[in-house]
């Protein structure tokens, strides 16, 4: 099984202003088919790794050959992590009720909820990436490093979880338009959050 660079279930330019479409397009195109191309090498030259899942593969990194085991852990993260993105995007959407109200019960509020999500992503030095997770079934914000992903697990990343929402906090992803003000881009994320994607995510306990 190789890996191929889903499609976008949405036009390059659907989420603007807020995502804008060139930004979306390299980001796509470039960046993500980047982390494909990368992780299929490995699998051309492992075929014993054909047998795990995308996400099997991530959440088992010690099946990897060690020479190849942090290539795989940043470029099939990077797929992987991205694939969830890229899903989770939709301009004009409501939180449901249900989910408005299992945030308000771990976070305290909406609101609270979102500030310490964009403290979080603003937080994270570098390249990587923010989330809210399912953890032993209490909503958390948490952080990773990289291409790292909730899934990869405790030991590998310093967080475990289901992941709900992520956020692509690598330069990458704003540059174009934000440049550096990357709290600009944290809050126009909360336009373009998918939140019936979300809330499928969390009622079904489905990563992607
Ligand atoms: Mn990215």
């Amino acid at each position: 099984m190789r890996y191929s660079l889903p499609s976008l279930p949405y036009a390059y330019d659907a989420l603007e202003p807020h995502f804008d479409q060139k930004t979306m397009e390299i980001h796509h195109s470039k960046h993500h088919q980047t982390y494909v191309n990368n992780a299929n090498t490995v699998l051309a030259a492992y075929p014993e790794l054909d047998k795990y899942t995308l996400e099997e593969l991530i959440q088992n990194l010690d099946k990897v050959p060690a020479d190849q085991r942090t290539w795989m852990r940043n470029n099939a993260g990077g797929h992987f992590n991205h694939s969830f993105f890229w899903k989770q995007l939709k301009i004009g959407t409501v939180m449901p009720s249900k989910l408005q109200s299992a945030i308000e019960r771990d976070f305290g509020s909406v609101e609270r909820f979102k500030e310490k999500f964009e403290k979080t992503a603003l937080a994270c030095f570098g390249s990587g990436w923010a989330w809210l997770v399912l953890q032993g079934g209490k909503l958390r914000v948490v952080s990773t490093v990289n291409q790292d992903s909730p899934v990869m697990g405790e030991a590998i990343t310093g967080t475990s979880g289901l992941p709900i929402i992520a956020l692509d906090v690598w330069e990458h992803a704003y540059y174009l338009k934000y440049q550096n003000k990357r709290l600009d881009y944290i809050k126009a994320f909360w336009n373009v959050v998918n939140w019936d994607e979300v809330a499928v995510r969390f009622h079904r306990k489905m990563v992607i």
